[in-house]
């Protein structure tokens, strides 16, 4: 999609820290860091949020899933990590690109604010 943010960083025509990368997902750190480890995996195929998984494309999920516990492996995250997926206005979500918030590093509030 032409005006989409992330879309824009997986073409690499805005730069991120891209820590993964294969043919269906990309991985990026957040340019605002919550947490001492907090990245953002995103499917390569524009998928606008969480509302519009369909049998069709929820395969990008399982496997963004798959990596984020590779990674997660990789990183030392064995003390845990909290995997987010921000749903519309009132869900906090600010780019229409699905994409999946992994925060970790520092003991995470439940429920959130
Ligand atoms: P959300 O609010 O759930 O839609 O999350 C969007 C996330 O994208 C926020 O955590 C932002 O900090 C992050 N973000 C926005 N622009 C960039 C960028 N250019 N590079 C990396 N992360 C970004
Ligand atoms: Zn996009």
């Amino acid at each position: 999609m032409s005006d989409c943010l992330f879309c824009a960083i997986i073409k690499g025509d805005i730069p991120s820290t891209c820590i993964y990368e294969d043919e269906q997902v990309f991985v990026f750190k957040d340019i605002d860091p919550q947490a001492p480890v907090h990245f953002l995996a995103v499917p390569k195929e524009h998928i606008p949020g969480p509302a519009d998984i369909t049998v069709d494309n929820s395969c990008y999920v399982a496997h963004i899933y798959e990596v984020i516990a590779k990674l997660a492996k990789e990183l030392g995250l064995e003390k845990g990590f909290r995997v987010v997926a921000n749903c519309g206005e009132d869900g906090g979500q600010t780019v229409g690109h699905l994409h999946f918030h992994v925060l970790a590093g520092r003991g995470l509030a439940w429920p959130p604010g």
